[in-house]
């Protein structure tokens, strides 16, 4: 079972993912919890070529190609060998990153977008994505308070930015209704948890 987790920095879904991982391990459920870009060696390499601030003039469709490079390694070296064993995969981020933020945000366009990630992972989807939904001024003042790493970033994805990002997901989910899931994330770690726990559960018992 293939699980994926959408939203900006600052929505919480690392923490509250993570926490739905160890809740499911606890009840005895076999699971993978992995993160993109990056999850294994190549493309964590990969992600830091991207994220490096050094390079943060790299242009957009470079960036957008290194994104889908570093999701088709691992997703052949990680995430379908253990979709083969059974087991329930939970990544933080996939193809509706690069459709949000490179697709709308960045402007290389959705179908663009589309296409050389079809080429990366074929037929590959999801079978449920939890869209992590805040208000990008909230979300924004979240990272500030709490995390340094995301500060440099913030320089050049600005509030303007992430609004596009945000109409960029919530198209995504119009586009996609029974696959994309939108949780209210502007609500307490632990309500957000309780909620994204009951909507899994749910799949899994299906
Ligand atoms: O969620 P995570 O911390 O792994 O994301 C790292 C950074 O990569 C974030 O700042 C996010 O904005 C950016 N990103 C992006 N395009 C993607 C995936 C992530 O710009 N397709
Ligand atoms: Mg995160």
């Amino acid at each position: 079972y293939f699980i994926t987790s959408e939203g900006p920095e600052g929505a919480g879904k690392t923490t509250v993912m993570n926490l739905l991982g160890e809740r499911l391990i606890d009840e005895g459920y076999e699971v993978v919890m992995t993160r993109e870009p990056g999850g294994i060696m190549i493309s964590e390499k990969i992600r830091d070529i991207i994220l490096n601030n050094e390079h943060t003039m790299m242009e957009s469709r470079t960036e957008a190609l290194l994104y889908a490079a570093a999701r088709r390694q691992h997703l052949v070296e990680k995430v379908l060998p253990a979709l083969a064993a059974g087991k329930i995969v939970i990544c933080d981020r996939f193809i509706d990153s690069s459709l949000a933020y490179q697709g709308f945000a960045r402007g290389i366009g959705v179908e663009e977008i589309w296409a050389i990630n079809k080429f990366a992972i074929g037929d590959t989807m999801p079978e449920k994505t939890l869209l992590f939904d805040i208000d990008p001024a909230v979300g924004l003042a979240r990272i500030n308070a709490h995390k340094e790493r995301e500060k440099n970033r913030l320089d050049v994805e600005n509030l303007a930015f992430h609004q596009k990002v945000r109409a960029g997901y919530l198209s995504l989910v119009e586009k996609y209704p029974e696959r994309i899931q939108v949780i209210d994330a502007s609500q307490t770690i632990e309500n957000v948890l309780d909620e994204t726990y009951v909507i899994i559960k749910r799949e899994l018992e299906i």
